[in-house]
This record gives C-alpha cells, sequence and structure tokens, in this order.
C-alpha cells in the first residue's frame, strides 16, 4: 500500500525544492522569491525503496481579494486532507515565526499524522532554530537540508513505518 504526503509550510522554507528532490524531476518551481509555485502539485516520490505521493503545497502570494491567512488556511487544510501525513517544514535558520506557529495549529488541529522537517538545517547556524522546534508539540524535529540532500535518511525512517 502506498501513501501521500503533503509537504505542508509557510512560503520559502524549502517546500519545493524538497519535493524535486523526491521526485528527481523539477516539476516545482524553485525560486528566492517566496511562494511562486502555484497551488497545489502532485508527483510521484521514491525514497530509498518506498514510492508514495507527494504533494507540494503554494499558490499563497498570488494577489486576490481573500487575505493571505484566509488563503493560506484552505490550501493548508485542502492538502492536509489529501494526505496520510503531513510533513511540516520550518526554516531552522530563520527559526520558528509567528506564521509557523499558525501552519502548527492546523496541523495539531487537523492532520492525522504529522511530521517535523527543520530544513536548511546543513551548519552550525541551523542548530538555534532546530532546537526551537522541538518548541512547536509535534514531537522530533528531524534535521534536513532539502538543498544538499542531508537527513534523507532519516527522512526514510520516519515515512519506512508507513509505507
Ligand atoms: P518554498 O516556497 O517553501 O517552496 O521554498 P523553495 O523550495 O522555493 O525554496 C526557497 C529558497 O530556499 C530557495 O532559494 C532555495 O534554494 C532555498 N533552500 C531550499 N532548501 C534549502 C536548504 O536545505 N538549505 C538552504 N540553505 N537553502 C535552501
Ligand atoms: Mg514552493
Amino acid at each position: 500500500m502506498s501513501f501521500t504526503l503533503a509537504i505542508v509550510g509557510r512560503p520559502n522554507v524549502g517546500k519545493s525544492t524538497l519535493f524535486n528532490r523526491l521526485v528527481g524531476k523539477k516539476l516545482a518551481l524553485v525560486d528566492d522569491q517566496p511562494g511562486v509555485t502555484r497551488d497545489l502539485r502532485e508527483g510521484e516520490a521514491r525514497l530509498g525503496d518506498i514510492r508514495f505521493t507527494v504533494i507540494d503545497t503554494a499558490g499563497l502570494e498570488e494577489a486576490t481579494d481573500e487575505s493571505l491567512q484566509g488563503r493560506m488556511r484552505k490550501l493548508t487544510e485542502r492538502a492536509v486532507d489529501m494526505a496520510d501525513v503531513c510533513l511540516f517544514m520550518i526554516d531552522a535558520r530563520a527559526g520558528v515565526t509567528a506564521t509557523d506557529e499558525v501552519f502548527a495549529e492546523i496541523l495539531r488541529k487537523r492532520a492525522a499524522r504529522v511530521l517535523l522537517a527543520a530544513n536548511k538545517s546543513e551548519g552550525s547556524a541551523a542548530d538555534a532554530g532546530v532546537l526551537e522546534a522541538y518548541g512547536l508539540g509535534l514531537g522530533e524535529p528531524l534535521r534536513i537540508s532539502a538543498e544538499h540532500g542531508e537527513g534523507m535518511s532519516e527522512l526514510f525512517s520516519a515515512l519506512m513505518p508507513i509505507s
């Protein structure tokens, strides 16, 4: 049996970078400008010998009349409802922000299973942020670097029991 993983979190934490790494193709747009990917994107992921569906969430920066908060909430809820497990990503270099707290709250209320990932964790600049992530109440953070491919075996170990 396969499963669906949704990568959620505020813009610019590295969701699309991880999505592309897992899918092995540049299906999602990665940019230094936050939130260049639109809406939800689905791909077939492979990690070690497990295969699963992965969803990238984005599309939060397009100008609409609706508030960013409202759109963010709706999009995240849609992704959460499609997923068997959510990977909630923070930027360990930035630490936990107020927006991260909003996402964490949505996930605590709505998601059946949540994995917490502290991304951009290469090097010691991320140490403080990784520690802060424990305070989100979503379990032990996986220390990863989507860009450099670090922490992928820990991610594999966390997903293995679900597959
Ligand atoms: P998204 O908005 O959450 O989808 O974030 P993106 O995947 O578009 O990445 C936003 C920025 O963070 C880009 O400049 C990426 O190159 C950068 N980034 C992603 N992963 C890492 C990482 O592991 N380490 C560092 N230092 N930068 C990263
Ligand atoms: Mg993106």
